[in-house]
């Protein structure tokens, strides 16, 4: 066993179906009476409305204002909201998006949260906050936007369509990918990445066809879990930095492009960490991680090139230039040309290069 660091996050999982109707108990466990609501303008009218029905009179408020990426500007006019009603607590309902808002509330109140996700994200598992202030993301962690409670109801999932459940579900697996070669990496961890990436990757297919396969997705649910869990407790490399940039100087959507950009970035650091990918490979049951997850994207009928997400071509050497300008680690050294090669392969769809 090679030497290693391990933090644990806090934080209770409550998992299950139907586990929606626990979350007046879990505000008493929390010892909470006051909750304000978060949500987005899709569970506005379903599962927000249930929320607010099994909180009863614990409801303060309701804010269903979220979008992507977690603007600062409605951060803030939901900040308004929430001071005036005074909650003790905050309940979130939705995907990443509505986690992020949540998150970002918290930052600012200190209030606790209880996180209900409804996608395979993973934000809820994370201390991790991602914000965009005119037009520029910027990342922060920290302990005071970690859920203290996350409700898992593999029921809110059923309605997820298939390309929601795909995307979603790589975009969790890209965080157990990494999490297996990061520089900080640690063997809970890997066992949790490798046990994340095996359920979404059995899961995944089952879904596509049939989105109410209830077991295929307490797995994919499980899943998420897992490979949140391993974004929160160590350090990201070139996949997530890629993935960054491509969503903050391109807009380009978030869990697409991870399900694009995942077996390039694979493929990239096949020979630099051989042992870690070997692992993806068994979890997949393939033999090599990039051409599994590749040939896994084209099955699901993921998109597989930048083109098709809305990637410009002309944007590829601006985007290898931002992608190498500040220097981070990778368990193979990044430069220019081979991230601009990369970038290519992304973007014409191609199988990860040997
Ligand atoms: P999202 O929350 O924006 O949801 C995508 C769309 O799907 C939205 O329109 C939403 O209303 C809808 N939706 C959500 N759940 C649904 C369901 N069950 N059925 C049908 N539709 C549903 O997207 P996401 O991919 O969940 O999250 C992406 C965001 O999360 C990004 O901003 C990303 O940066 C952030 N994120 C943060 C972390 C972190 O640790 N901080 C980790 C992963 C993702």
């Amino acid at each position: 066993m090679d030497a290693f660091e391990y933090t644990p996050l806090h934080g209770r999982v409550v998992f299950g179906h139907g586990t929606l109707a626990r979350v007046a108990e879990e505000l008493s466990l929390l010892g909470c009476r006051r909750a304000f609501a978060l949500s987005d303008p899709h569970h506005a009218k379903t599962a927000a409305a249930k929320l607010l029905e099994v909180l009863g009179d614990r409801a303060v408020g309701l804010s269903t204002d979220a979008v992507m990426h977690t603007p600062v500007e409605v951060t803030e006019r939901v900040l308004d909201r929430v001071s005036e009603a005074s909650p003790d607590c905050l309940v979130s309902l939705g995907g990443g998006s509505t986690t992020g808002l949540s998150k970002a509330v918290a930052f600012r109140t200190g209030l606790p949260q209880i996180a209900i996700p409804t996608t395979y994200a993973g934000s809820e598992a994370t201390p991790i906050l991602g914000q965009t202030e005119q037009g520029r993301k910027t990342t922060l962690r920290s302990l005071k936007v970690l859920p203290q409670v996350i409700i898992y109801d593999v029921d809110l999932t059923l309605g997820m369509p298939v390309r929601l459940s795909v995307v979603s579900g790589v975009n969790a697996m890209a965080h157990a990918v990494e999490a297996l070669y990061a520089k900080d990496g640690n063997p809970v961890t890997s066992l949790l990445a490798e046990q994340g990436i095996a359920a979404l990757g059995r899961a995944l297919p089952l879904i596509a066809a049939d989105t109410q396969h209830r077991e295929a997705r307490s797995d994919a649910l499980f899943g998420a879990w897992a490979c949140g869990n391993c974004l929160g407790t160590v350090g990201m490399a070139l996949h997530h930095r890629l993935c960054h940039m491509l969503g903050g100087s391109f807009d380009l959507p978030h869990a697409e492009t991870h399900t694009v950009i995942l077996p390039h970035a694979v493929g990239f650091n096949r020979s630099a960490a051989p042992r870690a990918l070997a692992r993806v490979a068994r979890a997949l049951g393939v033999d090599d991680a990039a051409d599994g997850l590749f040939d896994l994207a084209h099955k699901l009928d993921a998109p597989t090139s930048l083109k098709a997400i809305g990637m410009a071509e002309s944007d590829l050497d601006k985007a290898a230039e931002i992608a190498t300008s500040v220097p981070y680690w990778n368990p193979r050294p990044v430069d220019k040309g081979a991230i601009r090669a990369l970038l290519e392969d992304a973007y014409h769809g191609r199988r990860p290069s040997h």
